[in-house]
C-alpha cells in the first residue's frame, strides 16, 4: 500500500483525500490542517486523522477536534505528500518534505520550478515515473492537455489557439464574487495558460487568451487545434469519445450550459456534484482540413483529482499509464464516451 498524506484540506485537498481512500493500493495517513474550522470538522466526521502544526494541538482539542499528531509526525508516516495548500505555500513547504525524505505532489498554483516535472496523465505520465517532486498542472491546463493529447492520436497537433472563459470565484468564496463584468484576465496575451501547457508539451505552438465571467460553477474553453494531417469531424468525435476523462454531451439531452452540467453532476449522485471529466459540447465540434474546433466546460474544483491520484502512482513507479487510468477511473466512477 502507498501511504499518502494530504497537506492543505481545502477545495482540492478534500477531494484528493477522498479519492485516495477509494484506491485499492493506497492508504490515507491523514490530512494536515492549520485551523480547527468547519473543513477540519468535515474531515473528522469522515473519519480522517488530522495532523496539526506543533503547538496548535490545544486549539484543535478545545474545538472538540481530536488530533492524531503533528505535521512532522504525519510526514514520517507517509511515502507521498499531496500538497494542496494555497498558491505559493507549497514552495515554502518543499524544504520540509526534503528533510522528511518524502515524495511530494504539488498543484498548479505553484511555479513549475517547485517540481522536477509538470504533469498530465494523458501527455507525459512516463516522465514522472520515480520522480521525487511532481506538479499537477492547473485545472485549465489539465483540461487543455487532455484535449490536445487526445487529438494527437489522430495526427500531430502543431498549433493551438484557445480562449479561456474563467469562473470568477470558487463557490465557497466569501471575499470576492462574480462582478457584473467580463474581465480580460489578463488583457496582455498570451495568458499564462499557454506557458503552463508548454511546461508539459515544450514544442507546441500555443497562444491563449483569458477572460473572467460572472459565474462560479465551471470554466469554458473555445479551442482551435491545427493538426498536421487533414481529419474529418467523425475522426475527431471518435478520438475524443475514445479518450479517458472526456465526455461528449449530445444535443438531444438538452444540456444548454454549465448550470445544466452542474445539475448533471448532482443528479449522478456524485459527492459535492463533482464533474472531473472534460465536458465537450458535441455540436460544437468541427473539422476542416487540419483545423479542429470545439467548446468544452471544465469543473475547476474536481478536474485535477484523477491526475493527482495518477501522479502518486507515477512517483512510486507503482503502475503503467494504462493501469493507473483504469484503476483511478473505475474507483472514482469517471465516465468517457457520450453522456447517456
Ligand atoms: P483552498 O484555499 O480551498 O485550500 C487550501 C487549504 O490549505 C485551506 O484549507 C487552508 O486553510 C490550508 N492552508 C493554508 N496554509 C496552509 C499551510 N501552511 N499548511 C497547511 N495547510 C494550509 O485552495 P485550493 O483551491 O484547494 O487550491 C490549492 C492548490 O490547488 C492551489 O495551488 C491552487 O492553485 C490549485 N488548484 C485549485 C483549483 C481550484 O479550482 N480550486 C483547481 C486546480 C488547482
Amino acid at each position: 500500500m502507498i501511504r499518502v498524506a494530504v497537506n492543505g484540506y481545502g477545495t482540492i485537498g478534500k477531494r484528493v483525500a477522498d479519492a485516495v481512500r477509494l484506491q485499492p493500493d493506497m492508504a490515507l495517513v491523514g490530512v494536515a490542517k492549520t485551523r480547527p474550522n468547519f473543513e477540519a470538522l468535515g474531515a473528522v466526521r469522515s473519519g480522517i486523522p488530522i495532523y496539526v502544526p506543533e503547538g496548535s494541538e490545544e486549539a484543535f482539542e478545545r474545538a472538540g477536534i481530536r488530533v492524531a499528531g503533528t505535521v512532522k509526525e504525519m510526514l514520517s508516516r507517509a511515502d507521498v505528500i499531496v500538497d494542496a495548500t494555497p498558491d505559493g505555500v507549497g514552495e515554502k513547504n518543499r524544504p520540509m518534505y526534503e528533510s522528511a525524505g518524502v515524495k511530494a505532489i504539488f498543484q498548479g498554483g505553484e511555479e513549475p520550478e517547485v517540481a522536477e516535472v509538470s504533469f498530465s496523465t494523458l501527455c507525459n505520465y512516463e516522465e514522472a515515473l520515480g520522480r521525487r517532486f511532481v506538479r499537477v498542472v492547473s485545472c485549465n491546463t489539465t483540461s487543455l492537455l487532455r484535449v490536445i493529447c487526445s487529438l494527437s492520436s489522430l495526427s500531430k497537433v502543431e498549433r493551438v489557439r484557445a480562449v479561456i472563459v474563467r469562473r470568477a470565484a470558487e463557490t465557497k468564496e466569501v471575499k470576492r464574487g462574480p462582478i457584473n463584468s467580463l474581465l480580460p484576465n489578463p488583457a496582455r496575451s498570451p495568458s499564462h495558460h499557454a506557458r503552463d501547457v508548454k511546461t508539459v508539451l515544450r514544442d507546441l505552438d500555443i497562444f491563449t487568451m483569458a477572460v473572467v465571467a460572472p459565474t462560479t460553477l465551471m470554466h469554458m474553453h473555445f479551442i482551435y487545434a491545427y493538426l498536421r494531417e487533414p481529419v474529418t469531424r467523425e475522426d475527431v468525435v471518435r478520438a475524443l469519445s475514445g479518450s479517458p476523462r472526456i465526455v461528449l454531451v449530445p444535443p438531444e439531452l438538452g444540456v444548454e450550459g454549465t448550470a445544466h452540467l452542474f445539475e448533471v453532476g448532482r443528479d449522478l449522485g456524485r459527492k459535492r456534484g463533482d464533474m472531473p471529466e472534460v465536458m465537450v459540447f458535441e455540436e460544437s465540434i468541427n473539422a476542416s482540413g487540419g483545423e479542429v474546433s470545439l467548446m468544452y466546460a471544465v469543473h475547476q474544483e474536481s478536474v485535477v483529482v484523477p491526475e493527482n491520484v495518477d501522479a502518486i502512482r507515477a512517483v512510486m513507479s507503482a503502475a503503467s499509464r494504462e493501469e493507473t487510468v483504469r484503476l483511478t477511473d473505475s474507483t472514482l466512477g469517471i465516465m468517457r464516451g457520450r453522456l447517456a
